[in-house]
């Protein structure tokens, strides 16, 4: 009953990471898949969550998910897991792109894949990155600010720091702003990142910008409709809302309330249920030993990884029904 000696050798070999696991359930029909999402507190992500499991389900997977709730700590204890269940693939909407190297290379070496969901994990080996294109929301961003407050006094709103979409929205941003700062149409009187994109957070750097700057404010480029959301309540402490241009990203229901309602001027829409869904068809075809179709590559200091970005659409007032048009929510959600 004794293990051949090669077998035996190749499992240490494998335990001490010095060889890859070979592919432990490839062309499996019934794949499992780990899906390690950073805050399911977030409105945004619990429908990532619905639309991922229903896709991947209806394609024979079972889908086994975590909430980290910005725990970088806990995030890597979740993934450590998924690892020792032994499924065939993980996907991560890390909370901090910077701390998941290790994990993701452990992950790696028992045979898993990995995919980046949403947001890019940096300095690993990752096997595939699916998002929307996010310098083109921070375009979209700072143009619907500009569009309404074409000159002017502009506060910068950025993301969580340890996202890296924040960095690659600010780009965006800065493709708009900077030849308009240059003409002297806009001036930057300030900008700060908002730890883990609580909207708390964001209210209180706007309630000080505000101060600062003696109310003088005509543009908040805010990077989400959270953070657009805390931005906004400053603004009604001094009875601004309205007044001052606002940005936002996600669609959220309570933003495109705002928007019908005139105090947030823009979202950025991203049907989830198309990056879900392709993430979903992807992660299953990776289990299954295929090789997807890829659109782009994008550099994560360690890799150029395998990336496919789906296109966001900018809505205004004007356009805003589009969500209900379009299934994101029913016309009762949105009222009148
Ligand atoms: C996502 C946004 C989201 C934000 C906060 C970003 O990485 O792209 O859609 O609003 O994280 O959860």
């Amino acid at each position: 009953k004794q293990k051949p000696l090669h077998t035996l050798l190749a499992v240490s070999l494998i335990g001490a990471g010095i060889l890859a696991a070979p592919q432990a359930h490839a062309s499996k029909e019934k794949p499992s898949i780990g899906f390690s999402i950073d805050d399911l507190r977030v409105e945004r992500w619990t429908r990532d969550r619905d639309y991922f499991k229903a896709a991947a389900e209806a394609k024979g997977a079972t889908v086994s998910v975590q909430s980290a709730d910005a725990n970088e700590q806990k995030q890597i204890q979740q993934i450590e897991n998924l690892i020792s269940r032994k499924v065939d693939v993980i996907v991560i909407v890390p909370f901090n792109a910077k701390t998941l190297t290790t994990v993701v290379a452990e992950a790696k070496r028992a045979g898993i894949k990995v995919i980046s969901y949403d947001r890019l994990i940096l300095n690993a080996d990752v096997d595939a990155y699916i998002s929307f294109d996010n310098d083109k929301v921070g375009q979209m961003q700072a143009q619907g600010v500009v569009n309404a407050a074409p000159k002017g006094n502009y506060f910068l709103l950025g993301g969580a720091p340890t996202d890296n979409n924040a960095k690659i929205l600010r780009q965006g941003q800065m493709k708009v702003l900077k030849p308009l700062v240059d003409k002297g149409d806009i001036k930057i009187v300030g900008q700060q990142w908002t730890n883990e994109w609580l909207a708390s957070n964001a209210q209180s750097i706007i309630e000080n910008a505000l101060t600062a700057n003696r109310n003088n404010i005509q543009g908040i480029v805010a990077s989400n409709d959270g953070t657009a959301g805390g931005a906004i309540a400053a603004l009604n402490g001094q009875k601004l809302a309205g007044k001052v241009a606002v940005s936002g990203q996600d669609a959220d229901l309570a933003a495109i309330k705002r928007i019908k309602a005139g105090t947030q001027t823009m979202t950025v829409y991203k049907p989830i249920k198309t990056i879900a869904t392709d993430a979903a068809n992807l992660a299953v075809e990776m289990a299954k030993g295929g090789t997807p179709t890829f659109t782009s590559k994008m550099n994560n200091g360690k890799k150029d990884v395998d990336t496919i970005l789906l296109e966001p659409t900018a809505l205004t007032k004007q356009n805003v029904d589009l969500v209900v048009k379009d299934g994101f929510y029913t016309q009762a959600q949105v009222g009148p």
